[in-house]
């Protein structure tokens, strides 16, 4: 299903002969920078490649698929536009697209790829000569900058504290603004329902995006989730318009609310950014510095500059130095295997897993403190293997690439490689979500009194003691352990095992 976008392509795309090829990848949606911004377009050729087999290696989102193909047929109109002879293929292997371009002209030029997996898939052509690797320009950080961090563990604060040192950003005199490199401490506040959280952006599809939506839903019908197009950020304006209403709306409450939930707002006052962002369409450094001239808090410039500049920055370096975590790292050990639940259809009776899990394969998307402290907390208070659970996030989120959910999931919130990129795993009781959410109040399970999560938590705290007896920042909850009764901790540990037995086989829970 590709006939509205040919046509389309074929009625803008210049008939020039190329001098120059360059290949542009699923994920580089932009010639604002690297080889396409220094080329004349008019001698420049780019290879677009949609690689039907990428999909059918794991059941992704639906919505996920629809946002990926979509950019990259927009992506091949706006070039053609601004004058880059476009050849678009369809092959079973990026490899194999390349190949034949390079086996016609000799030699392409591409940006390298966020992505372990396609870096990879390349790499014999880059040995054979054929393909020419230059940077990748749409980072905002370089190797030297992480290098600075010596050996592991790493700590994402002094990178970021070196990088807007470096860089300048948010710095004045060679002070950070407003004293502090980190406004954290401010970004507690749990939401009330004031400030009003704005309504999500809507975009409105045209024919090629309807065509995407059409192909994905015949090609992949027994992927999970649904094509949403209202919220189907297809091509640079949509990314425009959504960048728009994040700074307009969002950045003023940003960073207060950062660490909040919301049953009934999924988003709160969280940028969406991330989809559009991995994909180049709304560059980091852009977002930086746009977000940096806002007359808004200054905990609200610092939080989203934090998360962009050091996070987002932080988990790419990570990634590329963790070669291990291509694999199954999983230091403490965990077994279980991912409960139904997590696929939808088999509700938990814990009212905020239900919630959360049910707008994942809404949105194919929830925020932050959802993914942390909700569905990987859970996951974790459960003992599930990281692996699959990094799988399940990287298929169910459309901003999931292994670039960035594998150091999020197997190194921040599952611990799965230990200290290197974290001080401690990030488990916790009913305490957080009951103080920073209002999940618990329509829940069958009473926070304080029958939440089978913090007996749980105490159960993981015993069954890892162990490991985490080394770990400086888990010194505090293991001393909460140990005021702990034998009987109590037995309790615990029933629990644990009810829970786990009750989830895996997808039933409800009952108080
Ligand atoms: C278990 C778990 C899994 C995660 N998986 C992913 C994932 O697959 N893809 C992904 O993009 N993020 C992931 N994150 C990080 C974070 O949750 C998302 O980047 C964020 O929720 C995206 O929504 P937003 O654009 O509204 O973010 P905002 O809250 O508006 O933040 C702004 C931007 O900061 C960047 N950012 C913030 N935190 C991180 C981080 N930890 N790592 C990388 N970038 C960050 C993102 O680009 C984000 O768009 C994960 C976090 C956890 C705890
Ligand atoms: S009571 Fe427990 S399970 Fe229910 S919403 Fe609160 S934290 Fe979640």
């Amino acid at each position: 299903m590709s006939k509205v976008f040919r046509e389309a392509l074929a009625a803008v795309n210049p008939t020039h002969v190329p001098e120059r090829w360059v290949y542009a990848a699923y994920d580089q949606c932009t010639f604002a920078v690297g080889p396409l911004a220094d080329a004349d377009p008019a001698r420049t050729g780019v290879l677009l490649v949609e690689c039907p087999g990428k999909p059918a290696r794991r059941p992704y989102h639906k919505q996920k698929l629809a946002l990926i193909l979509a950019n990259l047929r927009h992506f091949a109109l706006e070039l053609a536009q601004a004058g880059y002879h476009v050849r678009w293929r369809v092959a079973d292997s990026y490899r194999d697209a390349v190949a034949a371009l390079i086996d016609e002209v000799g030699s392409v030029t591409m940006m390298e790829a966020a992505e372990r997996e396609l870096r990879e898939e390349l790499q014999p052509l880059v040995d054979a000569g054929g393909l020419r690797v230059v940077a990748n320009a749409t980072w905002c950080t370089t190797d030297a900058d992480f290098d600075t961090l010596g050996a592991p563990p790493w700590r994402m604060d002094a990178f970021y504290r070196g990088v807007r040192r470096r860089t300048g950003v948010l710095m004045e005199g060679g002070k950070p603004v407003g004293g502090r490199f980190s406004h954290d401490g401010d970004n507690r506040e749990p939401w009330r329902g004031e400030p009003a959280a704005p309504a999500i952006p809507t975009f409105t599809p045209d024919a090629v995006t309807r065509e995407v939506a059409a192909l994905v839903d015949s090609a992949f019908p027994d992927h999970p989730g649904a094509v949403d197009l209202l919220h189907l950020p297809a091509c640079q304006e949509d990314a425009e318009a959504l960048w728009r209403w994040a700074k307009a709306s969002c950045l003023p409450s940003f960073g207060p609310y950062e660490d909040a939930l919301s049953r009934t707002e999924s988003n709160l006052f969280h940028t969406r950014v991330s989809a559009v962002m991995h994909l180049g369409r709304i560059l980091p450094r852009r977002a930086v510095d746009e977000v940096c001239a806002l007359d808004v808090p200054i905990n609200s410039r610092e939080g989203f500059v934090r998360q962009v500049l050091g996070w987002r920055e932080y988990v790419r370096h990570v990634h590329r130095k963790s070669p291990d975590m291509a694999g199954s790292p999983n230091v403490l050990g965990q077994r279980t295997p991912l409960p139904p639940v997590f696929w939808g259809g088999a509700p938990s009776g814990l009212a905020c897993l239900d919630g959360v899990v049910e707008d994942v394969w809404r949105e194919g998307f929830s925020h932050h403190i959802t993914r942390l402290m909700v569905l990987s907390n859970t996951a974790q208070l459960l003992d599930v293997d990281p692996r699959e659970l990094t799988d399940w996030f990287w298929v169910a989120y459309i901003d999931a690439y292994d670039w960035v959910v594998e150091p999020n999931v197997l190194g921040m919130a599952t611990f799965a490689v230990g200290d290197r990129m974290t001080t401690k795993p990030y488990v916790a009781g009913s305490g957080y979500v009951h103080r920073m959410g209002d999940y618990c109040a329509p829940c069958r399970f009473h926070p304080k009194k029958s939440c089978p999560l913090t007996p749980m938590y105490w159960a993981y705290l015993a069954r890892h003691r162990e490991s985490l007896s080394g770990v400086d920042r888990a010194v505090r909850q293991l001393l909460g352990l140990d005021r702990r009764s034998e009987t109590q901790r037995a309790a615990d540990r029933r629990t644990y095992e009810r829970v786990r037995e009750a989830l895996g086989r997808g039933e409800a829970l009952e108080p």
